[in-house]
């Protein structure tokens, strides 16, 4: 696909994606589905199951998927886009359609927050957001669904402008504590009205980082009950252990695990999780751009790390970047089950991986290779520039 051409959101016709070797499903309670062939039509998942048992009749495009793995595209829970397919934080162009390239086929801002000469004022953080969301509603860099327009809460709001932020269509805050309300109660109060009129939260866990943000601790993250802990992990920096522990404890909000941030810290989260048995409170982000660059495969790469040195099976793992991230974010995609977006990922195990299989692959520390991305059952990306090349690619038939 060429880059930042607005691709059209318009509904596809009938998809069929068949000999498709393994589905993952996205849901943590059931990863692995019994199934070699997807439909889709109109964008929407119709049927999945064996060929035998689905129609696959009338097909507009039909993918041989060659024995590859069929995944729900992606989602990125934490990004910080500015304007189309350019970021200024590292001056670069198509940082989105690289992370397509990874495997990502939904990004959820956490602000705006990299905009040269960003408005701090309350008119001016409201009209930056309504721009925003309707800026990346009316273009998709090459098709991803970026879900930007995410406020940064400022001293002066009222829970009026809450109301009219999301009556115009602004469903995200952005991370609580880049902005100067740095304290709990403020934060709370916000947080409420922002979640009365529908909008999903999430807040800077740990030290300060350079776009403007103050140490947030637990005492902070806890009262202030955004519906995300973003990045607790730290946005580079963490915080202590005991720290980590008890927001763990403290809340059943999600726990976001961030390619930016401390490993050490995330692999540590994990552990708490996976004792308390909420492994389905777990999302992945990168946080990027950010100092450390942007990060195409930054997602793969959490997979694989928390995988790999985290002992937590592939399937399982690709949920926290699918499933796990849709139903806390409330997104209409991230699960293969009828009715949900047509958004898929398929992809391999590494040529030459030591990996028997793509999950054992990804289980051993490898990445994945990408051979194909669909959003909205409409083919974005063939074979990735970015991955190791997949042993078996799909085609268009
Ligand atoms: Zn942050």
């Amino acid at each position: 696909m060429s880059h930042g051409e607005p691709q059209g959101n318009a509904p596809s016709g009938k998809l069929v994606v068949r000999n498709i070797g393994l589905v993952l499903s996205g849901a943590i309670e059931n990863p692995i589905l019994d199934a070699d062939t997807v439909v889709a039509e109109g964008g929407r998942i119709t049927a999945i199951g064996r060929a035998k048992d689905v129609d696959t009749e009338g097909a507009a495009t039909v993918i041989d998927a060659n024995g590859a793995t069929l995944a729900p595209g992606l989602i990125d829970s934490h990004v910080h886009p500015v304007a189309g397919d350019w970021t200024p934080r590292q001056s670069q162009l198509n940082w989105i359609d690289s992370s397509l390239h990874g495997g990502v086929t939904t990004m959820i801002s956490a602000g705006e927050v990299h905009t040269p000469g960003r408005p701090k004022d309350v008119t001016g953080l409201k009209a930056m957001a309504i721009f925003a969301q309707r800026a990346f509603d009316a273009f998709r860099p090459s098709g991803v669904k970026v879900h930007a327009g995410a406020p940064v809460i400022e001293p002066g709001l009222v829970e009026d402008d809450f109301k009219e932020m999301a009556a115009a269509g602004v469903r995200w805050l952005g991370e609580v504590g880049l902005g100067a309300i740095k304290d709990g109660p403020s934060a709370r109060q916000m947080v409420a009205w922002a979640r009365k009129y529908g909008m999903n939260s999430t807040i800077h866990t740990g030290g300060p980082s350079i776009p403007g943000s103050g140490l947030i601790d637990k005492d902070i993250v806890l009262e202030a009950d955004t519906d995300i802990v973003g990045h607790i992990n730290g946005g580079h920096t963490a915080l202590p252990d005991g720290q980590i522990r008890c927001i763990c404890e403290g809340c059943k909000r999600g726990l976001e695990l961030v390619h930016n941030g401390n490993e050490r810290a995330a692999l540590y989260t994990l552990r708490v999780a996976r004792e308390m048995g909420d492994l389905n409170r777990i999302i992945l982000g990168t946080d990027g751009p950010a100092g450390s660059g942007v990060q195409p495969l930054g997602i793969l790469r959490m997979v694989s790390l928390l995988s790999s040195l985290g002992e937590v099976p592939a399937e399982v793992a690709f949920c926290f970047a699918t499933g796990n991230t849709a139903r806390l974010r409330a997104l209409d995609c991230g699960l293969i089950e009828v009715g949900r977006a047509a958004d898929f990922v398929l992809m391999d195990k590494a040529q030459h991986s030591a990996g028997k299989d793509l999950l054992e692959s990804v289980q051993l520390g490898d990445l994945p290779g990408v051979g194909m991305t669909i959003i909205d059952g409409l083919v974005r990306s063939h074979r990735s520039r970015n991955t190791p090349p997949a042993t078996r690619l799909p085609q268009i038939v």
